[in-house]
């Protein structure tokens, strides 16, 4: 039986599965695992979006790890330069092996800043791993050392991937049809 997700309504076309995603997934876990052996991790990801790779990611490497968490505030609206931080790390990053962890690579500006700041911090290393590169649309040049899937220049949904802050539960990433929206109560903050 095929799973239904309220306000899936609005989307277009699956074009990465869940299992495809839980086997790149599994994948990205692997190398991780081999290019950080014997060493202590740090995955750090963005509020929101990147929460629910991190989630499946941390559990497919085997090393010792934490979890650290960052929140932004794009105040040019939508993907742009103009970023805020809302919520910072809880912990220092000095000397640690630093995994930024990422849903989505758009233009890179929103990347590009939060690894500036977190350079500043002297981690001992500090590396990109995101799900999604939507690859023609980057501005900033960024070093990226785990890349799950490259997708077209569309406007994409699920796996933490919002639109008007719902529909990240979805366990796939999708396409939405042209004008949708999803239905629902007042959303209090945009999604990043
Ligand atoms: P960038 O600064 O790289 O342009 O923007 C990255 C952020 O834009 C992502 O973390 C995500 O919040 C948002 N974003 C970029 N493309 C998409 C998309 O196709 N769907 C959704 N829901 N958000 C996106």
């Amino acid at each position: 039986m095929t799973r239904t997700y309220a306000g899936e309504d609005v989307v277009d076309r699956i074009i990465i599965s869940e299992e495809a995603i839980t086997e790149r997934v599994a994948e990205i876990g692997t190398s991780i695992t081999r290019e950080h052996d014997g060493h202590e991790i740090r995955l750090v990801t963005v509020l929101r979006g990147g929460l629910f790779f991190l989630c499946d990611l941390c559990r497919q490497i085997d090393l010792p790890l934490t979890v650290d968490f960052m929140a932004i505030s794009s105040f040019a609206g939508g993907t742009g330069g103009s970023v805020r931080i809302t919520k910072d790390l809880d912990d220092p990053i000095e000397g640690a092996r630093v995994i930024v962890v990422e849903d989505i690579i758009d233009t890179g500006l929103t990347l590009n800043y939060i690894l500036s700041v977190m350079r500043q911090r002297k981690p001992a290393s500090i590396e990109v791993c995101t799900l999604l590169d939507k690859d023609v649309r980057r501005i900033v040049d960024l070093p990226i050392a785990h890349r799950g899937f490259s997708v077209p220049d569309r406007f994409l949904v699920g796996y933490g991937l919002d639109l008007d802050a719902r529909l990240r539960n979805l366990p796939y990433i999708a396409t939405v049809r042209e004008g949708a929206a999803v239905t629902g109560g007042p959303v209090v903050a945009p999604g990043t």
